[in-house]
């Protein structure tokens, strides 16, 4: 990005970090400066394909390839004459069609292929199709109305209730308060012992305190999901399956049965293994344990046969 600059007075980004670079419908860039310079009378010349251009166009590059910074403006264009749904095609086929044909037109006209047939087709494609376009773009307009409005309800019932609950919190302090006040009142005059005042006292702002909580007010968001409403969730169906029931895992040596490690001492098996040490056991080895890991190596595969 640092060796992008200004193709007419040669600035780069590298020497002035602060350099803008703008770039108008026919895709190529000059710096801010450069812009005003060349055209100071509010219209000119491309310097590089001599496109008549004019000042108000041009844009901040958005893109480190001025190409995009194009494509992006063709496309806004073309989809404001094309502004078809999908709803208005007998098929969800003829619709991809019209999508494909919208591509194919935007790629020609971002690259300079055939531009005088693509533009001559947008052309008739408008000329056809005026009042559905112009249809299409009042409809399009009036759902963004309605969705600002939605927002604009939206942000206005957030300010109410937050307004609600300043309103019930202040009431809420005040009484509070009021109520220790009471309390050390009571507790200077009354001949209750203390600590029966002081629950009656912990009571009292328990139920000063439900109270504001109650009057949260529900809200409908622009989703239609109501604030401060639960959704009770249906119980989830009890699964009613066969209890599971362990089987031994037996694993085919193709050698001799191994003695069960609680026998190896009684058969004599351990006679020949080291005892083990305090410090073994700690480490969690057994002699049985690893007596029996041995046979099992030793045993396996004795009866192998080939197939
Ligand atoms: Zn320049
Ligand atoms: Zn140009």
């Amino acid at each position: 990005m640092d060796d992008q600059g200004c193709p007419r007075c040669k600035t780069t980004k590298y020497r002035n970090p602060s350099l803008k670079l703008m770039v108008n419908v026919c895709g190529h860039t000059l710096c801010e400066s450069c812009v005003e310079l060349l055209f100071v009378r509010g219209s000119g010349t491309c310097q590089e394909c001599n496109t008549p251009l004019r000042k108000s166009n041009f844009r901040v590059q958005l893109f480190e390839d001025p190409t995009i910074d194009k494509e992006v403006e063709i496309r806004k264009k073309i989809l404001k004459i094309y502004n078809k749904r999908e709803e208005e095609f007998p098929s969800l086929r003829d619709y991809n069609d019209f999508l494909e044909e919208i591509e194919e037109m935007v790629f020609n006209l971002t690259n300079n292929v055939d531009l005088d047939d693509t533009k001559r087709k947008i052309d008739q494609y408008q000329k056809e199709n005026k009042d559905t376009i112009q249809k299409n773009k009042i409809k399009l307009t009036r759902e963004q109305e309605e969705l600002e409005e939605a927002l604009e309800s939206e942000r206005q019932g957030k300010e109410q209730q937050k307004m609600l609950l300043q309103k019930e919190e202040r009431l809420q302090q005040v009484m509070k308060r009021k109520n220790k006040q009471e309390l050390l009142d009571q507790l200077e005059t009354s001949h209750l012992p203390a600590s029966i005042l002081l629950a009656q006292h912990k009571g009292k702002t328990t139920q000063i305190e439900v109270k504001v909580e109650k009057t949260r007010p529900a809200v409908t968001f622009s989703t239609g999901i109501k604030m401060g409403l639960h959704i009770s969730s249906v119980p989830v169906a009890k699964l009613e399956e066969a209890l599971y029931q362990y089987q031994p895992v037996h694993i085919e040596t193709y050698g001799p049965a191994v003695p069960q490690v609680e026998v190896l001492s009684r058969l004599g098996y351990l006679n020949h293994v080291r005892a083990t040490s305090p410090q073994d056991l700690a480490g969690g080895y057994t002699s049985s344990l690893a007596c029996h890991r041995a046979l099992q190596d030793a045993f396996s595969g004795l009866f192998w046969l080939p197939h």
